[in-house]
């Protein structure tokens, strides 16, 4: 184990020297760069540990990481060693751009080089490991349900442990045929984004996994079987498919806590027809209110209500307020003044996830673009035009819930331990206990951590940790181990509240109490910079880099592309 991550460490370092060039070109501290470059590259390799032939990935990735590196290291770090105020104003960051540049190509440069000298390694003294090959007898068969970030990052990484192993197979099930990336749905719902831009097609992400388009509908654990049928495809075509290792990673749903009402007249927001359906849900009310004459339908028609003030709702809120107002040039009839977009949450102060400072700073600019929130408030009922507040009716015909998720009820349903959420009650290891070979991972899991014993948060940035380390436990699992508990301390949350503002809180992984808070312009190029390296698939991190550029230089689209029932 010690020489598998001496050697990665030697290969990053390598390659951060190498990729060093641009960097010192472009920066004026030559000496300090040189070594950071180096540092970086050793860290890059440990963590980003590695799939073979990825070079493209590899690449963005890198390129990505250099706008944080660019913002910690040349505006923070070496101005500060060099007693100065860090580099935050305009001008202080004007002159700085150079070193992003320098930055970004250094990243892009690393990815390259890791992957490369990783492939020389391979090649002139061998593998990491060659990977253990299951125990003689029939291939062990492990099946997954769910094609989200839990259920693909688990496929990936077995993928690339076993290393084309026939003595194990792996099949992904899933009723959707692509990976939602959902920190970006705020913005196709807000029109910035083409929906199948941040979706990755489950068959072409994955080479060894087989891909099979279905519903999970029922589990046997006496047989070890699950009963998978197609999704709109003839009834009575459902099929068994047989396991020895069975991983839950289902996700949620949006949960109304039994309001049938709110449940019929409101918008959810989890899938990507969801944001489809919501933008042409705001341009559906443009159109109408440009036609009507009485002034008070006319604003209750472009009035928006986004219930829950967690993350989901946040961003929507930002993006329909950002949307609406960047759509008015095309319809005259409606006046700048009419436009309402109004956020409903149950508590004192919105987004609990960050720290209460930044909670405000996110408040006060999004209500300066004119959102306005109804804090302390319950949506208690919604109807034809109207939705009713725990303080007052606001005339609208437009609810999306953001405000409550409870995981997949396929599990309360096959009879599995679950906590008063729903989610299945998993060992730290994940497995789940009672039924050998099953193990759950990501929403409609309830994991604690292994180190810490506090609950794992329902996020992709867990679900994605989670994933990788589920396919070491598996493997060890195949080959008579035992698994070992789930660790991780969280990056820290992102957050974008409108045009060009995010507010972000990062944890810094050597100084686990030091925690750093960005916001407005920063914080937003952090967040696209991060979420663009998240992306899977080079194809997608291009088109959304265009789809952003396109932003910047023509207005927005107001085609209506579904039609509204
Ligand atoms: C709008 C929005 C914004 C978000 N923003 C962020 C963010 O910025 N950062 C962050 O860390 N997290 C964010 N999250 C949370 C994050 O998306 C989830 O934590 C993450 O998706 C959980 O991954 P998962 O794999 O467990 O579930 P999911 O990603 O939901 O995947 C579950 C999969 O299972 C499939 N499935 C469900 N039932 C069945 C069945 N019966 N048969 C077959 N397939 C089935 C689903 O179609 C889906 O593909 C956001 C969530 C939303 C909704």
């Amino acid at each position: 184990m010690m020489h598998r991550w001496m050697r990665r460490a030697a290969i990053g370092a390598a390659a951060g020297l190498a990729a060093s060039a641009p960097l010192i070109a472009a920066d004026a501290a030559p000496h300090a760069n040189l070594i950071t470059s180096v540092a970086v590259g050793a860290v890059f390799a440990l963590g980003m540990g590695r799939i073979r032939g990825a070079y493209a990935e590899a690449a963005m990735a890198g390129c990505a990481l250099g706008v944080p590196l660019w913002i910690f290291v040349s505006c923070i770090g070496l101005p500060l060693l060099a007693g100065v105020a860090s580099a935050f104003s305009a001008e202080q960051m004007r002159a700085q751009f150079p070193a992003l540049m320098g930055w970004a190509l250094y990243g892009c440069l690393l990815g390259v080089f890791t992957q490369g000298l990783n492939g020389l390694a391979d090649r002139w003294v061998g593998t990491e490991a060659e990977p253990e090959r299951a125990p003689t007898g029939p291939p062990k068969r492990i099946v997954i349900l769910g094609g989200g970030f839990a259920g693909m990052t688990t496929a990936v990484w077995l993928e690339n442990e076993l290393g084309g192993d026939p003595s194990v197979s792996v099949t992904l099930v899933s009723d959707q045929n692509a990976l939602l990336f959902t920190p970006m749905l705020a913005e196709v719902a807000g029109g910035s984004l083409e929906p199948s831009h941040i979706s990755a097609p489950l068959r072409t992400s994955l080479h060894q996994t087989e891909f099979l388009r279905g519903s999970a509908e029922a589990i046997d654990f006496e047989r070890r079987t699950v009963t998978v049928s197609a999704v709109g495809g003839p009834s009575g075509s459902a099929r068994e498919l047989p396991y020895d290792h069975l991983v839950l990673a289902l996700g949620s749903v949006s949960n109304y806590f039994g309001a049938a009402n709110i449940q019929k007249h409101a918008l959810d927001f989890k899938t990507l027809l969801d944001a489809i359906r919501i933008r042409n849900h705001v341009i559906e009310m443009f159109e109408r209110a440009d036609r009507e004459s009485d002034p008070a339908v006319r604003k209750a028609l472009v009035t928006f209500v986004v219930a829950g003030g967690g993350f989901a709702g946040v961003e929507l809120a930002g993006a329909i307020n950002d949307f609406a107002h960047g759509i008015l040039a095309d319809y005259p009839a409606v006046g700048v003044d009419e436009i309402r977009t109004a956020l409903v949450h149950s508590r004192d102060r919105i987004l609990p996830e960050l720290s209460e400072s930044l909670g405000r700073y996110a408040q006060e600019r999004m209500a300066a673009r004119g959102v306005e929130f109804c804090l302390n408030t319950r949506v208690l009922d919604a109807g034809e035009g109207s939705v009713t507040l725990s303080t007052g009716e606001i005339r609208s015909q437009t609810l999306v819930w953001t405000a409550g998720t409870a995981p997949s009820p396929l599990l309360k349903a096959v009879g599995l331990p679950t906590d008063k959420r729903g989610a299945v009650a998993v060992e730290t290891t994940m497995a789940v206990p009672g039924h050998p070979g099953v193990w759950a991972l990501g929403d409609c899991a309830a994991l604690n951590d292994g180190v810490s014993g506090k609950p794992c948060p329902p996020t992709a940035q867990f679900a994605l940790r989670e994933g990788k380390a589920l396919s070491k436990n598996i493997l060890r699992a195949v080959h008579g181990k035992a698994p070992v508990p789930f660790h991780f301390d969280s990056l820290g949350s992102l957050c974008v509240v409108g045009h060009q503002t995010a507010c972000a809180e990062l944890t810094l992984p050597f100084a686990r109490a030091k925690t750093l808070r960005f916001s407005g312009l920063l914080a937003w190029m952090m967040w696209r910079g991060i979420y663009v390296s998240k992306l899977p698939g080079l194809e997608r991190k291009a088109r959304v880099l265009l789809d952003w550029t396109f932003e910047i230089f023509f207005p927005r689209d107001i085609v209506q592309t579904i039609e509204l029932k």
